[in-house]
């Protein structure tokens, strides 16, 4: 079985947490903070790797974790660092949010489609600060210390999408295998009777300069669109695919199909299954040349495939075409039309490939992007009245900092106050109704509110 979905859990490493310490020397009876950072953790990175060829790593293993960072120790000595997990997937695959409840997709986090190509997808926790980050004007001997921030975890769906130049797309047995056995190294099997392809295979055809990947894109059967067989799989391969090559059995097979028809029927699975597919490039083959009686069908094979370039250019013979106007006459059996074929395939290819640079330039970059929303969302908090006198506050940047907090150390309390101060969460509790004394949960914490602290005088030089 073909494998390229796959659902993974993903974790950061957590931050190591901040040292609280003084310095100590022989001479020296009260030295000052000197407590090191905690260590970063990790982060979950998803990168295209252009060696490799499946998601067959992720399909037995579902969780993955970075390192953690260490943590920071007295005489200013930092944590280490965790390292980053790296998962390496094949070149387009499409990463998405998951939710693993609900079992839905989420939003597009990134379409890698470049060998090297990374995305950020779990990160690790920021370390702990230690003491000496406390230190002010009027605190000189900081008692606490930030405990290390857990890091994210989430689940992810890795959805790969077959990466060819050109599709070949037909009916079962038009000869499809063959000719990507004849024009690239590839070796896929051959069989006189339909559906012997079940996974696309990938060649590589070079044609003077220039080199192209072409895909060997299974049978496609009338309803394949529905969803019917294998065929709705397969159409999602060939959905990102540049130049689709539509290859046309001059016989007709054993069935005794008629050549005509079986055009008619993959164009209309294609346009069916997406408006877009039926605008791509497309080049038209006609195949099995060698067998005697095909000439007449194949004359008329090339007076369609004309008709419909012209139809798909708007009916005007001279604007550009998605189809080549040209019927590519081929024997994929004795090599007959196959090298002109391949030079057209190359040439179209390389264009397309232009086209999609310099489109490229120009597209916004989606890890940015989600990075973005992410972190706008990360920081929103809300605020619910539970009942009298009692109020929760949820959003994840909040919760986080309830969690490093040292719930042992009033003065990291009182720290931790003037922090959601300086994020409104006072302000918005006061909006929601509450007055001094009602209860305040974040996550698995209650306290008292206080409308006016009288900590900010002392915390007014720290940053945030
Ligand atoms: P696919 O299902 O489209 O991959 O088709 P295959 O490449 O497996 O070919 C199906 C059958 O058609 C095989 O028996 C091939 O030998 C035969 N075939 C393919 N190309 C040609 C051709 O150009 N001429 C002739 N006579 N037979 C061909
Ligand atoms: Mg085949």
């Amino acid at each position: 079985m073909f494998t390229d979905k796959v659902r993974i859990n993903v974790r950061g490493g957590d931050g190591g947490a901040g040292c609280m310490s003084f310095r100590r020397e022989a001479h020296v009876p009260k030295g000052g903070p000197d407590g090191g950072d905690g260590g970063h953790g990790g982060n979950v990175v998803v990168q295209a790797d252009a060696s490799v060829s499946s998601l067959i790593d992720y399909r037995f293993k579902h969780h993955f974790k970075a390192e953690r960072g260490t943590h920071g120790r007295g005489s200013r000595m930092h944590g280490a660092t965790g390292q980053d997990l790296v998962l390496k997937v094949p070149m387009g695959t499409v990463v998405r949010e998951y939710f693993e409840e609900t079992k839905e997709s989420g939003e597009l986090i990134a379409d890698l489609t470049h060998d090297g190509e990374s995305v950020v997808v779990a990160s690790g926790g920021m370390g702990g600060r230690g003491n000496i980050h406390f230190v002010t004007s009027t605190r000189r001997a900081p008692a606490f210390a930030e405990l290390g921030e857990p890091a994210e975890e989430r689940w992810i769906e890795l959805e790969m999408k077959l990466m060819a130049d050109a599709a070949l797309v037909g009916m079962p047995s038009a000869g499809k295998s063959s000719l990507i056995a004849r024009i690239s190294a590839a070796r896929p099997k051959v069989g006189a009777y339909p559906f012997t392809t079940l996974v696309p295979n990938l060649g590589v055809a070079t044609s003077g300069d220039y080199s192209f990947v072409v895909a060997d894109v299974p049978g496609l059967i009338e309803g394949a669109h529905e969803g019917r067989g294998l065929g709705h799989e397969f159409l999602r391969h060939i959905e990102r695919t540049a130049l689709i090559v539509h290859i046309v059995d001059l016989t007709g097979d054993w069935e005794g199909r008629d050549p005509l028809n079986d055009y008619r029927v993959i164009n209309d699975e294609l346009a069916l299954y997406a408006d877009e597919l039926a605008t791509r490039p497309r080049i038209v083959v006609a195949n099995k040349i060698d067998v005697p009686g095909t000439e007449e069908v194949c004359k008329k094979l090339a007076e369609l495939v004309k008709a419909d370039s012209i139809a798909a250019a708007g009916g005007n013979e001279f604007a550009p075409s998605p189809i080549d106007p040209k019927l590519y006459v081929i024997s994929a059996v004795t090599g007959k039309g196959v090298d002109q074929l391949k030079a057209a395939i190359a040439t179209k290819v390389h264009e397309l490939r232009e086209e999609a640079r310099r489109q490229l330039e120009t597209e916004v970059v989606f890890d940015h992007v989600w990075e973005h929303r992410r972190l706008e969302r990360d920081r929103r908090f809300t605020v619910a009245k539970l009942s009298d006198g009692i109020f929760r506050v949820s959003g994840a940047q909040v919760e986080r900092m309830v969690v490093q907090c040292d719930w042992e150390n009033e003065e990291a309390i009182a720290f931790l106050q003037h922090r959601f101060k300086r994020l409104g969460v006072d302000q918005a509790l006061e909006r929601a109704g509450a007055r001094d004394g009602d209860e305040i949960r974040i996550v698995e914490r209650a306290f008292e509110f206080e409308s006016s602290t009288t900590h900010e005088d002392e915390f007014r030089e720290l940053e945030i």
